[in-house]
């Protein structure tokens, strides 16, 4: 049977390893829409190559080039904020939701409004609306399925059980590239080094978060969305050969582990292929050759970040929007050179003590929250 899909942010990391799994399975699938902000050429090739109904570009001065690109194949083109929300809506069986940052809120909503499954990689957006999401999950009865290898792996241990059963939830981090620096050396840490992944191939701006251990924070934050077993259960363990990729703990002592190989087309498998299972071309795991696997405390004072988080999750209301913000825009600004990549936390705590708007009741209000604590961020770096 044939079914259909939209990818948002078909040209970035996620979105290239969804591809991949889908041109493996001629005929299973039908493109619905596909997205990019302004790669107006790789999106065309794209839509070419999987027939989509719609290619959208978020960044409209890129639409005439998309055009071009696209003249004569039939596939419709069109570009801005509107553009994309409006191809989110339209029904597709499976949405990815694979823009990186808040960008990807309003589209990612709007595919959760069609009540369908969208598996969710863009954690940004979660941690943004937080309860404003979930409550449209519910209200429109939308399966959510997580590609984060973490809460895939969680999603997997969970299935079949209690959560009433869950005495603690663990997270795995890599550690990411700098996870033995010492203080000094992380003040000096270029952005070349920090999107060097030792594990993982991805998208820069998780590249950074992995680095300054935010990824990890802003997971926290998305588990206590997806699992809501507590924050007290909710744990983080590195684990720098990210095989394990997380644990579920039971009242019984029984603790049931996911691991797989570090390629994100696994829980992506899992997600297009959910209830079912499918074939990857993920080399499988080799223990033997692995030999060992090892495991340590997070150290919170080299890598505030988690600590940032847990306490942002603990706040509720705006305060996760308010720090997703400031960690987008120090990344940016850490990417282009512009501040050290410790000061990356640095201004996000400043930001969390300076700016805290009310609570967030529906999506136009988290919007606000995002551009306005983005414009304080921006200010800050002035000042700085
Ligand atoms: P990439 O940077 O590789 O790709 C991002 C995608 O989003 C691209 O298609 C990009 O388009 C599009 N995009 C960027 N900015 C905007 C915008 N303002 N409006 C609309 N679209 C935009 O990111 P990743 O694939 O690495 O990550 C995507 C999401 O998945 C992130 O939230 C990340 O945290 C999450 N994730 C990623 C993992 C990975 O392995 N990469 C693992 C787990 C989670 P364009 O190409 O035109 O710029």
């Amino acid at each position: 049977m044939t079914r259909t899909i939209s990818i948002l942010g078909a040209t970035g990391s996620i979105g290239a390893s969804t591809l991949d799994l889908i041109r493996r399975e001629p005929g299973k699938w039908r493109v619905v829409a596909l997205t990019a902000n302004g790669n107006a050429a790789d999106l065309a090739r794209l839509a070419r190559e999987f027939s989509a109904e719609v290619a959208v570009v978020a960044d409209e001065a890129s639409l005439p080039a998309l055009r071009e690109a696209l003249g004569g194949s039939g596939i419709e083109a069109a570009g801005g904020a509107a553009a994309l929300v409006e191809a989110a809506a339209r029904p597709a069986d499976l949405t990815v939701a694979a823009i990186v940052g808040c960008a990807g809120l309003a589209p990612t909503m709007a595919a959760i409004e069609q009540g369908r499954t969208v598996a969710l990689a863009n954690k940004e957006a979660l941690v943004s609306a937080g309860d404003v999401m979930t409550a449209a999950v519910a209200r429109h009865g939308t399966t959510l399925l997580p590609v984060d290898s973490e809460h895939n792996a969680i999603f997997q241990c969970l299935a079949g059980n209690d959560p009433a059963h869950v005495r603690k939830i663990t997270l795995t981090a890599s550690g990411g590239p700098f996870r033995d620096w010492g203080a000094e050396q992380l003040t000096a840490a270029t952005p070349a080094q920090a999107v060097k992944h030792p594990n993982w191939d991805m998208g820069a701006k998780i590249s950074v978060d992995s680095a300054t251990m935010f990824n990890k924070g802003l997971e926290l934050i998305e588990a206590h969305h997806l699992f809501p077993v507590g924050l007290d259960k909710l744990a983080i363990v590195v684990h720098p050969q990210s095989v394990v990729h997380s644990m579920v703990e039971y009242r019984d002592g029984s603790t049931l582990a996911q691991l797989g190989p570090s390629d994100m087309r696994v829980p992506i498998a899992s997600c297009l292929a959910w209830p079912q299972r499918m074939d990857t071309p993920c080399e499988p795991l080799n223990l033997a050759a692995l030999g060992e696997l090892s495991f340590r405390a997070p150290d919170e004072a080299r890598f505030p970040a988690t600590r940032l988080c847990r306490q942002a999750a603990e706040a509720g209301g705006a305060a996760p929007a308010v720090l997703n913000a400031a960690n987008e825009v120090a990344v940016a600004a850490f990417l282009a050179g512009q501040i050290p990549f410790t000061r990356i936390a640095v201004m996000v705590e400043t930001m969390m003590t300076r700016y805290s708007p009310s609570a967030p009741a529906v999506l136009a209000d988290v919007i606000g929250i995002d551009a306005e604590a983005r414009a304080h961020a921006r200010e800050l770096l002035e000042l700085a």
